[in-house]
């Protein structure tokens, strides 16, 4: 009804009663006059009519009043019922004996139970075994005192058996003697917040990818573990574990692949320790291991063995079926370092020892570790100078062809000739020299070098061969380094038709798409491509064929051993009939013996270099070499 039509109702209703009270009146004044004989005057009626009027209509609208004041208490209590069961929060309330009278809709709701199942029973009977004994102890004791509590973790089971977390408040109404009567509850389901909490943790404390702890996680865990140790007299281990190549099967079977691989390790870890320790992933291919309550460096031998064990189990990934190894170093607690830092660089120096030491292997950390750290800070220095003051020169080594004997080519080697220690061999320094990016320098100065010595051989009118540089991966992924190049070849003036440059398999692997097109950049200026050490690397066969190479050089570790192990010969074999479908040359390295030599001729390799026919040698010596093969004009130099 609008308000406008209520008021007309209103004025009816009022006009209605002060009619009838007038009227009464009235006709009691006609009776009563009647009945007494007195003659009847519109006079006589003025005073029952007002009187009676006004009369019925105080009392019309009392009544009036009564009955808008029962509605409006009707709405309101109809309005807090409402509110109370449709509010979209879980509230309860609870009698003196500690039951439940009432339920909002959405306390059943999240509960899953059906009003009747509610009413009568007591709370905690919606609570976990842990929570009643909370309650009972703790809680209700405290509610009984202050008459309310406020936010009480509990546990709610749900008719399912599934445990819910909420905060649960309530207020309790006291009666004259200050007891406890009925009691509210708001209860606040906190489930899902604390599933965003703890999912919060995992991201700031846990590896994404693996699950494991990571590095903030890890080192907290170190910590509580020296602890432990210090205080019980124990020892603690730390295992530091670098993956193998892990970078070369990233690049070449894909990300995808690469994460696999690092979830398979996490889990074959996991698999190796015990509860009680930690594994972690530090970032990248790198993983921890904290063991604790050890007794000797035995306990971790066989620990480090049988992560390396089990981590060599062949892999299948994106189809192909892979070996994957690991490199440990490995730092103890007190011995090496008392603090968790100083732990964790040992056992990475240590695992460094481990690369070098030929990989798949451990290596427990040593005070000679960190001296070589600091001198290979010293050997830096020692570069630079050797660059300035022109301690580098380079050797030659020539490359000969099997059948006809005659020199192909020859192999650039740099040397260092140092003024206190002498000859310094490349392995010694290279390594250091690629770290420090002083390679760069080094490498650019041996290519112009050789360049230089080639061309003045050939102007001298020596045979136009070959020249053989070795480039470092360093060099290789430069964005000038096609520049650099360029530039040489046309300073120089050298022919780049007979410049061959040396790459290593994990260079080519490094990233594999880049790769392609600089190898390609270098093929149209006519440039000569050779893989360097084949075999040694981690490479795939079906790679190999989109790279633009020219020739293999079949890795000195499967010669050497060639007339004597079968499975060596096997592997030159396989290599030469690879290169021959391929349509790639071959040249072995490393050839010292006759036998060598004719195992090699009868298998179909082309080239060789190696002690057998020469040493590398100093560009006087060579000037000397070539002299003496042209003065014996047509013969067979391997003769
Ligand atoms: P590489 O490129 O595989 O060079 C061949 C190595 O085998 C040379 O060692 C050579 O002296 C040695 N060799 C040749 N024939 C025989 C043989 O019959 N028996 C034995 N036992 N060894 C033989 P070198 O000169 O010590 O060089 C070692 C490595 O250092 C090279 O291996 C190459 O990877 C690197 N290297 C040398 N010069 C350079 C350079 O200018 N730049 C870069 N980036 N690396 C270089
Ligand atoms: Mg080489
Ligand atoms: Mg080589």
């Amino acid at each position: 009804m609008s308000e406008e039509n209520a008021i007309n109702v209103r004025i009816l209703y009022g006009i209605g009663w002060f009619l009838s009270g007038a009227a009464l009146l009235c006709l009691l004044t006609t009776f009563q006059n009647i009945f007494q004989g007195i003659p009847l005057t519109l006079k006589s009626y003025i005073v029952p009519f007002w009187f009676g009027g006004i009369s019925a209509l105080a009392i019309g609208l009392w009544e009036m009043k009564l009955r808008d004041s029962g509605r409006k208490l009707q709405e309101s209590e109809n309005r807090f019922r409402n509110l109370y069961q449709k509010t979209p929060v879980m509230l309860h309330s609870i009698d003196r004996t500690g039951r439940i009278f009432s339920v909002s809709d959405h306390w059943l709701e999240v509960l899953g139970y059906e009003r009747e199942e509610v009413i009568g029973k007591k709370l905690s009977d919606f609570l976990s075994l842990q929570s009643r004994r909370y309650a009972r102890e703790t809680v209700l004791p405290e509610f009984f005192r202050a008459g309310f509590v406020k936010d009480i973790p509990y546990q709610m089971v749900k008719k399912t058996g599934e445990i819910i977390h909420v905060l649960v408040s309530a207020t309790a109404e006291r009666d004259r003697n200050g007891e406890c009567g009925n009691s509210q509850t708001v209860i606040i389901d906190v489930t899902e917040r604390r599933r965003a909490e703890k999912e919060i943790q995992k991201l700031a404390y846990y590896d994404t990818l693996t699950g494991l702890p990571n590095r903030i996680l890890f080192q907290d865990r170190l910590r509580q573990a020296l602890a432990q140790a210090h205080r019980e007299r124990k020892q603690v281990g730390i295992l530091f574990l670098d993956l193998d190549r892990f970078k070369a099967i990233n690049d070449s079977l894909g990300h995808a692949a690469g994460d696999m691989l690092l979830k398979l390790v996490a889990r074959r870890l996991q698999g190796c320790i015990r509860e009680s320790d930690t594994v972690a992933r530090l970032g990248g291919d790198e993983f921890v291991v904290v063991l604790s309550g050890i007794h000797n460096q035995d306990d971790l031998i066989a620990s480090a063995q049988k992560i390396l064990e089990t981590l060599s189990r062949p892999v299948r990934l994106a189809e192909k079926e892979l070996f994957s190894t690991a490199s440990i170093g490995i730092s103890m607690y007190p011995n090496d370092a008392d603090n968790v830092d100083s732990l964790l660089k040992n056992a990475d120096v240590a695992m460094y020892a481990a690369k070098e030491k030929g990989r798949n292997t451990y290596q427990f950390f040593s005070e000679e570790m960190n001296v070589q750290v600091v001198e290979k800070l010293g050997l830096e220095t020692r570069l630079r100078l050797a660059l300035k003051r022109d301690e580098f020169y380079l050797a030659y080594q020539p490359q000969l062809n099997l059948q006809t004997g005659k020199i192909t080519g020859l192999e650039a080697l740099l040397r260092w000739r140092h003024p206190d220690a002498g000859q310094v061999p490349p392995l010694a320094f290279i390594r250091v020299a690629e770290e420090t990016g002083l390679i760069l320098a080094i490498g650019e100065w041996v290519l112009r070098t050789a360049c230089i010595q080639a061309k003045a051989w050939q102007d001298a009118g020596f045979p136009s061969v070959r020249l053989a540089v070795n480039i470092s991966g360093r060099q290789f992924v430069q964005p000038d380094f096609i520049d650099m190049i360029d530039t040489i070849l046309k300073q120089t003036g050298f022919d780049p038709n007979l410049l061959e440059l040396e790459l290593t398999e994990s260079i080519v692997m490094e990233n594999v798409p880049d790769t392609i097109m600089t190898l390609t950049d270098l093929k149209v200026r006519g440039v000569r491509l050779a893989i360097d050490d084949f075999g040694t690397g981690y490479s795939s066969l079906s790679y190999l064929k989109h790279f633009p190479f020219d020739r293999i050089k079949i890795a000195q570790e499967f010669v050497r051993d060639i007339t004597v192990d079968p499975e060596d010969a096997a592997i030159v074999q396989a290599i030469t009939g690879i290169a021959e479908t391929l349509g790639l040359e071959v040249i072995a390295e490393g050839v010292e013996k006759k036998e060598q030599l004719d195992f090699l001729r009868l298998n179909r390799c082309a080239e060789m270099q190696g002690f057998y026919f020469a040493r590398p040698m100093p560009a006087e010596a060579m000037t000397g070499l070539f002299q003496k093969s042209m003065a014996g004009e047509g013969v067979n130099l391997l003769h």
